[in-house]
């Protein structure tokens, strides 16, 4: 930091190389909006004010990195690609008054940047966040309000659950009847709906302007009853499973080779709408009684000289991920998959851990042997639906604060071996999480994880820390979000989780 502060005004001037572009609009989008005037193009008499500048190799500043320099006479922003410019606007909006981000004009405010340097570089190019959008499912308009808190916490990953027994929630033109029957069969008032292919092109665009690439996760071959109910012919026993809303052992038939091409059938589609990297193929709390009686799976791991049906499960993961890989897909499988063994999965397969309270680090140990890269969300601390203090079906061994999670994240490794590639959090929507109830459970906590999957600083003391996150609040006021109580000792007595 140094002395002096630079001015931001309707006669600011800007020059931007052709990488800044996203960056730019974004900028101008929160300035119109807050207050209410953008930045003035180039004039050739004199330099720019604000300057994005394409930095050289030799910065080492990698796909996400900038450098952000302010005096009292301009600000220059270098970066290597247009993720790293979006992220040194970010880091400017965050030294401007909160209004900023505020959804009106605020009059009579200085919008001021300090003096100051700073060079950054985050810790993981693998930062997520998840949305359960299969047990209860929220309109377009909240998840692209989502998209943007985190395009402000610089988390570049949005994962998106789109399949539960609750809800099938993705259109598939191949197999209508996922959605004509799959998005209807729980009762609740938010449980009813899907999105539309065009409506998902929509969600995968407003997140690519924000540097974010939307995973997609169609779970498999568990927590599919929504699926099996509208085509059941694909269960063992060809009878329509229950819906349930934590998990049940109805799952695909991984003996009956229809289920694979309906599958790689609906994979096609996916691959198509989400141009990013990953794909998330589930694969979590699929146990196997149906499998271990059916005469159609068990003929398959005879057949191909599987020990038993857990390893059915890694030869079914194979067969998809194998797919995905031709479709040059990296495919994503929660930690369950490999935790008691088997064969080893194709290469494009990535490991989620995330069931720290049962199993501590099974699953980072047994990626670690077998050589899977590895995103840490688990549970404990990064479960965001954990409430703060009991709450419905949550007792107190399912709840964490903001110091919990600060202090004691086993997700947050200091010095992170090179297979651990990120981190993630979730916010799952099981007992009925509705969309006027996500921010309050988010917020602030997600403050802290965000910090988690980007610096590499050493932690200060809590209490300092927390001063920080206060700082923050106003910020949270002016985006609209209802934040939450932060820490254990100040949730007031019956606090309304709803
Ligand atoms: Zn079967």
């Amino acid at each position: 930091m140094g002395v002096g502060t630079f001015n931001i005004t309707s006669s600011t001037r800007t020059k931007y190389c052709a990488e800044a572009r996203d960056a730019v609009v974004y900028l101008n989008l929160k300035l119109k909006t807050a207050a209410g005037f953008q930045l003035a193009a180039q004039s050739a008499e004199r330099r720019p004010d604000i300057e994005f500048v394409q930095a050289a190799p030799k910065d080492s500043l990698g796909n996400e990195g900038y450098i952000l320099k302010v005096t009292s006479k301009r600000i220059t922003i270098r970066a290597q690609s247009r993720a790293g410019f979006f992220y040194a606007v970010q880091t400017i909006l965050q030294f401007l008054p909160p209004e900023i981000v505020g959804s009106k004009i605020s009059e009579g405010i200085s919008w001021t940047v300090p003096v100051l340097i700073i060079r950054d570089i985050p810790k993981y190019f693998f930062r997520s966040f998840m949305m359960d959008s299969g047990r209860q499912f929220q309109t377009v308009e909240y998840i692209k309000r989502y998209l943007d808190f985190l395009a402000q916490l610089k988390i570049n990953i949005f994962h998106w659950h789109l399949t539960e027994g609750q809800g099938w929630r993705i259109e598939i033109k191949k197999y209508p009847k996922l959605t004509e029957l799959g998005s209807s069969v729980a009762q609740g008032e938010e449980q009813q709906g899907f999105y539309t292919q065009e409506e998902i092109k929509e969600v995968v665009e407003y997140a690519r302007l924000r540097c974010i690439t939307v995973v997609p996760e169609i779970d498999l071959p568990g927590h599919s009853e929504a699926a099996l109910i509208a085509y059941p012919e694909l269960t063992c026993f060809k009878k329509a499973p229950p819906t349930v809303m934590e998990y049940s052992s109805h799952l695909f038939c991984g003996g009956n080779e229809s289920t694979y091409t309906f599958i790689e059938n609906i994979l096609s589609e996916v691959c198509d709408l989400f141009p990013g990297e990953y794909i998330h193929l589930g694969g979590d709390e699929a146990p196997k009684n149906d499998w271990d009686s059916c005469s159609v799976c068990l003929a398959k791991i005879k057949q191909e000289g599987l020990a038993n049906s857990h390893e059915l499960q890694i030869y079914f993961s194979t067969r998809l991920a194998t797919y995905l890989q031709q479709r040059e897909k990296k495919c994503i499988l929660w930690g369950d998959v490999i935790e008691n063994g088997g064969p080893r999965m194709p290469d494009n397969v990535i490991i989620y851990w995330w069931n720290y309270r049962k199993k501590l680090d099974a699953t980072y140990k047994a990626a670690m042997a077998m050589g899977y890269p590895i995103i840490c969300g688990t549970n404990y601390y990064t479960y965001l639906n954990f409430p703060i203090t009991p709450w419905s079906r949550y007792k107190e061994d399912r709840t964490f604060d903001l110091r919990q999670a600060y202090e004691g994240n086993p997700s947050d490794i200091l010095q992170p071996p090179k297979f651990v590639i990120g981190v993630g959090a979730c916010l799952w929507t099981d007992w009925n999480v509705k969309m006027r109830m996500i921010d309050q459970r988010v917020f602030p906590r997600l403050l802290v994880l965000s910090e988690q999957m980007w610096s590499s600083k050493e932690k200060i003391p809590f209490p300092e820390y927390y001063e920080k996150v206060k700082l923050f609040y106003p910020r949270l006021d002016a985006l609209g979000i209802h934040y939450g109580p932060a820490v254990k000792e100040e949730v007031p007595l019956r606090y309304n989780w709803e």
